[in-house]
C-alpha cells in the first residue's frame, strides 16, 4: 500500500511537470519519496560507501570529472537535435557546434565536436520520434519501491518502439540487461501491443576522427532474456533492501573498486586517502 501511495505521488508529479525530465529530478529531488533507479541500483551494487556519499549525503564527486560534463552537455545537444525533429523544425551540425563553442563548461570541446559529427552520421533519421528525455515511474511490485528514470530517447518503427540510450565514455562498455529489463517493463505497460527494443548508441571520446584504428562509434541493440527476469527482480530486490537499511543508519560497506570511482577524493575509505 505504502509503495502504491509513493506511486500515485510520482504520476502526479509527472503530470504537473508535464513529463518535463529535468522539473521531475529537481522535484525529486526536494521530495523525500522512497523510489529506485537504475543508478542507485547500479551504485550499491558498485559499492554502499559510494551510496552513501552520492545518495544520501547528496555528494558530487570532487573534482567533477571531466567525462561527467562532457557527457552531460553531449546528451543536452543530441536531445535538443531529436526535440527538433518532434517540433517540425531543424537544428544544424553547425548549429550544435556553435552552441558547443559558447558553452561555459570546461571540458574538452574537440572530443564533444568529433561525437556530435559522430552523431549526425548515425543519428536516426527514418523513425517516429516519440519522446526525448523521457522521465517515467513504474511500479514493478506491491513490496518494491517504484522505479524512476529517463529514457534518452523514443521512436516508433512501424509495430516497434524503440529505446534509445547515449552512452559515453573512452571506450565501450559492455551493457547491462537490468537496464532493459526496467525500460522494456515501462513500454510494455504503456504501449502492450507494440514490440520493444533498446539500443545503446556508444560514442567513445577520441581526439582525432581520421586517426582512429577502431570506430568511434557503437549502435547495439541489446537483448533481454525473459528467461533471466526472475534474476533482474532479485537483483533489484537485494539492491532495495539494502538501500533501506543504508536510509535507516547502517553503516555501509566498502568493498568497491576504488581504482573506477570519481569519489575517491571524497571517500575516507579510498586507497588514495
Ligand atoms: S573510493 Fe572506494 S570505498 Fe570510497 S566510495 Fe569509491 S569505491 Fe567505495
Amino acid at each position: 500500500m505504502k509503495f502504491q501511495e509513493t506511486y500515485s505521488t510520482l504520476q502526479s508529479i509527472l503530470s504537473n511537470v508535464n513529463n518535463d525530465s529535468d522539473l521531475f529530478v529537481q522535484e525529486l529531488h526536494q521530495q523525500q519519496l522512497s523510489y529506485l533507479s537504475y543508478s542507485q541500483i547500479t551504485t550499491v551494487e558498485f559499492c554502499q560507501q559510494r551510496y552513501y556519499l552520492q545518495y544520501i549525503l547528496d555528494q558530487k564527486p570532487e573534482p567533477l570529472p571531466d567525462y561527467f560534463t562532457k557527457g552531460k552537455l553531449l546528451h543536452q545537444l543530441i536531445a535538443q537535435s531529436y526535440q527538433a525533429d518532434i517540433d517540425g523544425t531543424i537544428v544544424s551540425l553547425e548549429e550544435l557546434q556553435a552552441q558547443l563553442a559558447v558553452s561555459d563548461e570546461c571540458c574538452d570541446q574537440i572530443h564533444l565536436s568529433n561525437a556530435l559529427m559522430l552523431y549526425q552520421q548515425h543519428r536516426w533519421q527514418e523513425q517516429h520520434v516519440l519522446a526525448v528525455e523521457h522521465p517515467f515511474a513504474i511500479l514493478l511490485a506491491e513490496d518494491l519501491p517504484p522505479l524512476v528514470g529517463v529514457i534518452d530517447l523514443v521512436l516508433q518503427d512501424e509495430d516497434s518502439i524503440i529505446l534509445v540510450d547515449h552512452k559515453t565514455g573512452r571506450n565501450f562498455y559492455p551493457y547491462d540487461e537490468l537496464q532493459v529489463a526496467i525500460y522494456a517493463h515501462y513500454v510494455q505497460s504503456i504501449y502492450p501491443d507494440y514490440d520493444c527494443q533498446l539500443y545503446y548508441d556508444h560514442y567513445r571520446w577520441v581526439n582525432n576522427l581520421q586517426r582512429i584504428r577502431k570506430p568511434a562509434f557503437q549502435r547495439t541493440l541489446v537483448t533481454m532474456q525473459p528467461a533471466l527476469d526472475a534474476l533482474y527482480r532479485q537483483r533489484i530486490y537485494t539492491a532495495a533492501e539494502i538501500i533501506r537499511r543504508l536510509h535507516e543508519g547502517e553503516t555501509p560497506s566498502h568493498t568497491g573498486a576504488c581504482f573506477r570511482c570519481p569519489f575517491q577524493k571524497n571517500c575516507k575509505f579510498s586507497y588514495r586517502n
